[in-house]
């Protein structure tokens, strides 16, 4: 596979990424995937973000929601038929693949769910991993806040002090305690992602679950870091529960993100069973384009810089933190193909002094059609065989609407289909 042409050549290894490779592969293409890094997955939080706030506020009912945003969004691009169908995909592929997400409903209607952060924060969040319990989140009355000797940024006290400030929180009853450190006495900062690991084997995972048998039976819900394994297991994370006997929901944590590498590693797993090959390491730099098609990417891995031919091209390379995306002073340009992205020349316009506000280089990123097709000032589709994903899309602020994973996983699986149906359309997969 890897000497003989890709049917469909993505760039990118975050959710956009991933998804255009299932959805492309599913459709019998041969992908191959090349990136940079691993992209924000591994910083994410792991819980799939919708549609949090509009204009700065809140949404209960994302899918009603839905025809309030802006035309040019992402999601109105789509249609809600096709976002709903790319995030049942999501589910389906996670849910096969060891890690079953799910959406809280209330009074018959699926709803966002206000999940609580190791800061002590609560954030509205769409597919729900296993263990996090909606109607515990709500309900519970007598809640343990959970924390690990030496773990870094996770403060008990500090997490229940911020929880009480919300008012369905303020009037519960909290404790707070630390397990002991499976590490023993070290001048090390230990992170979550490093007791996730020792979660990941049965040898080394005895520690959790030793620690929290004295606390079984006491509580109505369990609150702790990520620590529960840095792979897709649901199996062990109902081990856990059973353990303790409650509800025992993991925080969202800071980077590095635990939940996020989970979701990474049910996706790899579903894409292993297709014809997919992977590039780690290396970098698109140029395309070669000719009348309106993209004959090859230039990408430089090891050293060395060589084409990359396909038939069709997906370009999941993120935003500014990404790479897709570069800004100098007075200007932002799309780093593979160059485009030009209108922004002010002014750079005070580009951000606002509300660090919640509405700042423009949140919106930045490279205008597509309803196929993913980047387009020009008049609307037109520049080539007919590339097509662009996620967080390089403009139109949209993950950060201020809380949709990130929610848009990189509806636009992944468009540009994913859409590649296969040209490649379709021009003979069939090679
Ligand atoms: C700290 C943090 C936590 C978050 N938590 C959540 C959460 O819990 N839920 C949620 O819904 N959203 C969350 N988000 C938002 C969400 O993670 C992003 O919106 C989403 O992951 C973007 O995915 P993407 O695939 O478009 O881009 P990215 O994940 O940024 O991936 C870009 C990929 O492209 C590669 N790349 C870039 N340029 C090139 C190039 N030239 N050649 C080769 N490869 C290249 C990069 O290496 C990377 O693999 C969080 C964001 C942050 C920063």
């Amino acid at each position: 596979m890897n000497n003989k042409m890709a049917d469909v050549l993505v760039v990118g290894a975050g959710m956009a990424g991933l998804m255009a490779a299932l959805a492309a592969a599913q459709q019998g293409c041969r992908v191959k995937l090349l990136a940079a890094g691993m992209g924000a997955l591994a910083i994410s939080g792991g819980t799939v973000d919708l549609l949090g706030y509009v204009d700065g506020a809140s949404v209960d009912a994302p899918w009603q929601a839905l025809p309030r945003l802006p035309a040019k969004h992402p999601y109105r691009l789509l249609g809600e038929n096709n976002v709903r169908t790319a995030l049942t995909f999501l589910r389906k592929t996670l849910a096969e693949h060891g890690w079953p997400m799910t959406t809280a409903v209330a009074q018959g209607q699926e709803c966002n769910t206000y999940v609580p952060t190791i800061m002590g924060t609560l954030r509205p969040t769409w597919l729900l991993p296993p263990g996090m319990d909606a109607q515990a989140l709500q309900n519970a009355r007598r809640v343990l806040v959970l924390s690990v000797e030496g773990l870094r940024d996770c403060r008990p006290s500090l997490i229940i002090s911020q929880l009480k400030r919300y008012k369905d929180w303020n009037q519960r009853q909290y404790d707070h305690a630390l397990l002991p450190s499976p590490f023993g006495a070290t001048h090390r900062s230990i992170s979550a992602l490093d007791l996730a690991r020792l979660a990941d084997r049965p040898q080394t995972r005895t520690w959790l679950l030793d620690g929290l048998e004295k606390y079984a039976g006491a509580y109505d819900l369990l609150l702790i870091p990520p620590l529960c394994g840095s792979r897709a297991d649901a199996d062990f994370l109902q081990t856990v529960q059973r353990k303790v006997g409650c509800p025992l929901v993991e925080m969202c944590s800071i980077p590095p993100g635990v939940g996020g590498l989970r979701l990474r590693d049910a996706l790899l797993r579903a894409l292993k069973k297709l014809d997919f090959s992977a590039l780690e390491n290396a970098t698109a730099v140029r395309a070669e384009v000719a009348d309106d098609c993209c004959a090859a990417l230039e990408v430089s891995a090891a050293g060395q810089k060589r084409q990359h031919k396909a038939r069709a091209f997906i370009l999941a390379t993120g935003g500014i933190l990404g790479g897709g995306l570069t800004l100098e002073p007075g200007k932002a340009r799309e780093s593979v193909f160059g485009m030009d992205i209108p922004v002010p020349q002014d750079v005070a316009l580009w951000s606002e002094g509300e660090i919640f506000g509405k700042h423009l280089f949140g919106q930045l990123g490279v205008s597509v059609d309803s196929h993913m097709r980047p387009v020009d000032d008049s609307g037109k589709a520049r080539w007919q065989n590339v097509f662009f994903a996620g967080r390089s899309l403009g139109g949209y602020d993950y950060a201020a609407e809380k949709s990130g994973l929610g848009v990189a996983a509806a636009t992944g699986w468009q540009a994913g289909r859409m590649a296969a149906l040209l490649t379709a359309e021009n003979g069939g997969p090679e």
